[in-house]
């Protein structure tokens, strides 16, 4: 395989990747994110407690704010585990 053509597949791979990442919470028209729900909540965080990164979850700013807020709320409760950031 050519260098370029190399190049051009990172690239195509790249789109494709971004093209996937949509809202997830926006597709399932969420509107409320409980803290009790520690399912849902720990599928944005890290097996050590952290909260992704939209970029990494593909959360938009509204959601990624109403995770946050969720988790945190959790934390103070004890649902989940604490992680310095
Ligand atoms: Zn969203």
């Amino acid at each position: 395989m050519g260098k370029m053509e190399v190049l051009n597949r990172m690239a195509y791979v790249k789109r494709e990747r971004k093209k996937v990442k949509k809202c997830k919470l926006c597709r399932d028209n969420v509107e409320y994110i409980d803290y009790k729900d520690v399912r849902k909540l720990k599928e944005f965080m890290n097996d050590k407690g952290k909260i992704l990164p939209k970029r990494i979850n593909g959360n938009c700013a509204k959601h990624q704010r109403m995770v946050r807020t969720a988790i945190h709320r959790a934390r103070k409760m004890m649902l989940v585990p604490y992680m310095n950031e």
